[in-house]
């Protein structure tokens, strides 16, 4: 079966057509989730503020809450007439009196401005004693005001919006103890190859160890998916046609790697078509050129998950979640951003003889603000991705000299969120 020559598109052109199927497919079922048990989910519903943050007028320094009008000058005394710790409610400020106050207490009425206790001295006198200024007061100073941080009624956090850690903060300093998020994609994830083995198995002559089934899982679950691993598959039609199918019951997307070339070892394709339907291209990228994409039929023959299929060399599969998969999961979730955006650095190398095609290039910051490559860029090199901070995305033959500018994608931005 000779099949017509595949397509070769840019990857712009495939990810905006990954990411319109995807947003096609967008889960709808959603679910309450404790906000305590959120981290990494997917808002469906805005979180709403129904008071303001912080709730009153406090002091952000342990000090004195007093009048500005009552401290006409450094050094003016004032009796102490209260004492105000965080969590208790002070009474309204007689005049000419000074109240000792904590960092986080309310301000109380008819104080205006809080003095750090490092510019007052404390003075024995009665009862609480008597405090001396030591500075001119400006109305306002060292309190942070009611609402600053959140107003009544203000939506804080949007649909689509992943919950970081400082996001789950947010949503509970407004006090939503539950969150409305998305189901987790459900995904299955299995490698070809009769090569593979695993760690603790025996390496016979021949053989590697399976190394894209933990980079995979791990990205997958990074990216706040439910993993179905179903292990290696030999490479041999009939069994990859076998695990499609089982891989298609119950999971949105099915990915694998290996076995997506050109070679007679390579069943996947076939397999695919046999199972529901592939597009036929290839993405001009590098490393990552052979990807598949489509979708397996599932048993009731009405429904079906989609496929991608990864190229089988360790950075390759890599690189390729990230700028592929990675999207259209957060499609798939209804993430705000789909794609991180890209930072501007200063190359700290030279690449006179680019690639043909748009280059990956595993790069590290250095003391001095600029990156370096890896030195060896080959895609088996899995190395060269432990060892980066990001990917320099190079247009395909542009020549690149020490001190140009260069995009860079930050892996920490491409993992998860
Ligand atoms: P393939 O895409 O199946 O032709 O594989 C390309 C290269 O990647 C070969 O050298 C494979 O041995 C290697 N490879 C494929 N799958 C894996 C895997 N799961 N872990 C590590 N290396 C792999
Ligand atoms: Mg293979």
């Amino acid at each position: 079966m000779a099949d017509a020559r595949p397509t070769l598109l840019t990857l712009d052109e495939v990810l905006q057509r990954v990411l319109a199927v995807a947003q096609d497919r967008l889960i709808a079922e959603t679910e309450k989730v404790d906000t305590f048990d959120a981290l990494g989910r997917v808002l469906a519903r805005p979180v709403r503020s129904a008071l303001d943050v912080p709730p009153a007028d406090n002091t952000s320094m342990d000090g004195y809450a007093m009048r500005a009008a009552d401290v006409p000058a450094a050094g003016q005394v004032l009796a102490v007439s209260q004492r105000i710790p965080a969590g208790v409610v002070g009474q309204p400020l007689q005049p000419g009196t000074a109240a000792r106050i904590f960092t986080g207490a309310q301000v109380p009425a008819g104080a205006d401005a809080v003095v750090m206790q490092e510019l007052c001295e404390a003075l024995p006198g009665e009862g609480l004693g008597q405090v001396r200024v030591g500075t001119v007061l400006v109305a306002g100073q060292w309190i942070r005001r009611r609402g600053e941080d959140v107003q009544h009624d203000a939506e804080v956090l949007l649909p689509g919006a992943r919950m970081t850690p400082q996001a789950l903060g947010l949503a509970a300093s407004v006090g939503a103890s539950r969150l409305t998020v998305r189901r987790r994609p459900r995904v299955a994830l299995f490698s070809t190859g009769d090569e593979l083995v695993m760690p603790g198995e025996s390496l016979k002559p021949g053989a590697i160890y399976n190394s894209n089934r933990f980079t995979l899982r791990g990205l997958l679950q990074a990216a706040g998916c439910e993993v179905q691993d179903l292990g290696i598959v030999p490479d041999r039609l009939d069994a990859t046609r076998d695990a499609l199918q089982r891989a298609a019951v119950g999971n949105d997307l099915i990915l694998t790697s290996g076995g997506v070339s050109v070679g007679e070892e390579d069943h996947l394709k076939p397999a695919v078509k046999a199972e529901g339907w592939l597009e036929d291209w290839q993405v001009l990228m590098k490393p990552g050129k052979p990807l598949a994409f489509g979708a397996v039929r599932r048993g009731d023959g009405e429904t079906e998950a989609l496929f991608m299929g990864l190229p089988g060399n360790p950075v390759s599969s890599f690189v390729t979640f990230l700028l592929l998969v990675a999207p259209v999961l957060r499609a798939l979730q209804g993430c705000a951003q789909a794609v991180p955006p890209a930072v501007q650095v200063r190359a700290d190398f030279d690449l006179p003889r680019p690639d043909k095609r748009r280059e990956f290039l595993r790069a590290r910051f250095n003391a001095a603000g600029g990156v370096e490559l890896f030195p060896n860029q080959s895609s088996g090199v899995l190395t060269s991705a432990v060892w980066a901070d990001g990917l320099v995305d190079n247009p395909g033959q542009q020549v690149i000299a020490r001190g140009d500018t260069v995009r860079l994608l930050l892996l920490s931005s491409l993992i998860g969120a």
